[in-house]
């Protein structure tokens, strides 16, 4: 049975919960054991594939299809453990599986309430596949106070308390803000919020506290004494360059040993940590820079870009160069020539989006990168955008366009080379969609096959001809004008095994333009840079050289 480490946050929000979840469970993996991180979200919304990535940055797509939090991201890409849907919860699925219960007449006639209908909803979520690892990592979303927070923090004092003594240990991350006037590192806010956790019946094992520099021994044991923590279960958690240090930064400070002490585990095995300090390496003995344009939707935020921002970084480390990657909003290039903007960029990556806002901007950059030669990953709307570049520029379909943006439109008055698919193959399953679905969780969602062409770039790339990648749309390229766009060049070099979807397209005459159906990006690791972004960069660090 797993041994469960529940992670919470006090004091203020975005302190990196995430990442120390992912960088423990790495650590955890280092001294041999197998995990599972999971994360459960205190809001409303069902999953966060309708949230806007403004509100809550990217959605990460898991292999069996799930939308889930950008946090499990973080806990693929350190651990590479696969995220399953599974992995994900918020309050308004548990909140959602209660009712449906109750309408079926499942409680058999009780009052429905949060205790216990809620909190036993969470408890045998957190239960699922227990027996399959030896740590299980739960993080909860929010900060300790927050009012959606509590039948969550409930849940897990009373999961704690029905497993035996010694199972499960509590981390709570917070936050000692140093006060630059009087010199000084503030621990009240964190005796606080540790204070808030007690009345509700929780008592942290470790405490992780970000600060700017390293915690004094002074405040180190007062934070000790007042939170009633063991002075070496206080783990100071400092800003870092990189988030890939994390995992040895917190080593350093001993928290996995910190862990594996209240759990009562000695002797702890012995870590073996190569794997991070190549990785670490790598990040710091680099040779030159590339400069990459993400020409997207959603620049202002960064986290609406997560995974394709670390691919990038992984394609540097792969190539050992810095990869320095500039945001660039499409709708520019639909006032302005997208030349001044992009020049001096060593490639160009158009990534997914959704909605018409923008997407004139993604085709002219999308023309750049193929007139002017310069690598070019499109990926899901990226690619979508370039074939409608090729079909209006080279094939003469002057008014080539999605039906994404053509809404209520005239079907005569444009040609449809990007079309809303209704019906497709998943597995031995045939799955169909209305036009009036429910617009949660009916997208082409999760893993599928692709078959590439034998000698086209892709498998070249990939060294492979059969590859497994997730997806995330709702539209496709039309099969029906392969054949034109093959004329001019654009290769349909990766397919669904039934031949009817487009998967991959390339220009065979271009040093390195590519456009992917899928993402790409959300299976990338530090340690296993995926093949399309370690190739990306390869291309750029070969056109900054010839510049
Ligand atoms: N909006 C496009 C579609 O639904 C592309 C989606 C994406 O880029 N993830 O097909």
């Amino acid at each position: 049975m797993a041994r469960f480490i529940f992670i919470t946050g006090g004091v203020v929000s975005s302190l990196g919960k995430g990442l120390a979840s992912a960088a423990l469970g790495a650590l955890l993996q280092a001294r041999g054991y197998t995990v599972r991180l999971r994360k459960l979200d205190p809001y409303l919304n069902v999953d966060p594939g309708t949230m806007s990535p403004f509100e809550h940055g990217e959605v990460f797509v898991t292999d069996d299809g799930a939308e889930t939090d950008l946090d499990l991201g973080h806990y693929e890409r350190f651990t590479g453990v696969a995220a399953r849907a599974t992995d994900s919860i918020s309050a308004g699925r548990i909140y959602s599986n209660v009712l449906e219960k109750e309408r079926r007449g499942d409680y058999l006639g009780k009052t429905i309430q949060v205790i216990p209908h809620v909190t036993n909803e969470i408890k045998d979520f957190i239960r699922i596949g227990e027996d399959e690892v030896d740590f299980m990592l739960c993080e909860i979303g929010g900060t300790v106070g927050d009012i959606e927070g509590l039948p969550f923090f409930e849940a897990i004092r009373q999961f704690s308390q029905e497993k035996p003594r010694g199972q499960c240990v509590l981390m709570h991350l917070t936050l000692l803000p140093y006060i630059k006037a009087s010199g000084e590192l503030k621990t009240k806010p964190t005796q606080h919020s540790v204070k808030e956790l007690r009345s509700i019946g929780l008592a942290p094992d470790i405490l992780v506290c970000r600060s700017e520099g390293p915690i004094p021994v002074k405040e180190r044991e007062k934070l000790a004494l007042f939170c009633n923590v063991r002075p070496d279960s206080v783990i100071a958690a400092q800003d870092l360059k990189s988030i890939y240090e994390a995992p040895l930064a917190y080593h350093r400070e001993g928290l996995d040993q910190a862990v594996l002490d209240a759990f009562g585990i000695a002797p702890a095995p012995k870590p073996n940590l190569a794997r991070w300090e190549d990785v670490v390496d790598r990040i710091h003995n680099t040779d030159g820079e590339v400069r990459v344009a993400i020409v997207g939707k959603y620049t202002q935020l960064e986290d609406a870009y997560k995974s394709i921002a670390e691919a990038l970084t992984h394609g540097g480390m792969a190539n050992r160069v810095k990869v320095r990657a500039e945001w660039i909003d499409s709708a520019i290039f639909e006032r302005e020539d997208p030349a001044p903007h992009l020049q001096g960029f060593n490639a160009i990556l158009v990534p997914g989006g959704f909605g018409e806002r923008g997407t004139e901007g993604k085709i002219k950059a999308a023309q750049f990168a193929r007139e002017k030669k310069v690598p070019y990953l499109g990926i899901c709307l990226g690619m979508q955008m370039a074939v409608i570049e090729a079909a209006r520029n080279k094939a003469d379909l002057g008014n080539a366009a999605s039906e994404e943006f053509a809404e209520g439109a005239d079907p005569r008055s444009f040609t449809p080379v990007v079309y809303h698919l209704k019906e497709w193959i998943q597995g031995n399953a045939t799955v169909t969609r209305r036009k009036d679905d429910a617009k949660g969780g009916t997208m082409r969602l999760g893993s599928y096959d692709a078959m590439l062409t034998d000698g086209s770039r892709v498998a070249q790339v990939y060294g492979n001809t059969a590859i497994v990648e997730r997806h995330r749309h709702r539209y496709e390229v039309d099969i029906r004008f392969r054949e034109q766009l093959e004329q001019h060049g654009l290769c349909f070099s990766g397919m669904s095994p039934d031949g009817r979807l487009p998967e991959i397209v390339e220009w065979s005459d271009h040093p390195w333009f590519i456009g992917v159906q899928f993402h790409p990006e959300l299976k990338s690791k530090p340690f296993e840079p995926h093949p399309l972004f370690a190739d990306f960069v390869r291309a750029a660090k070969e056109q900054s050289r010839l510049v």
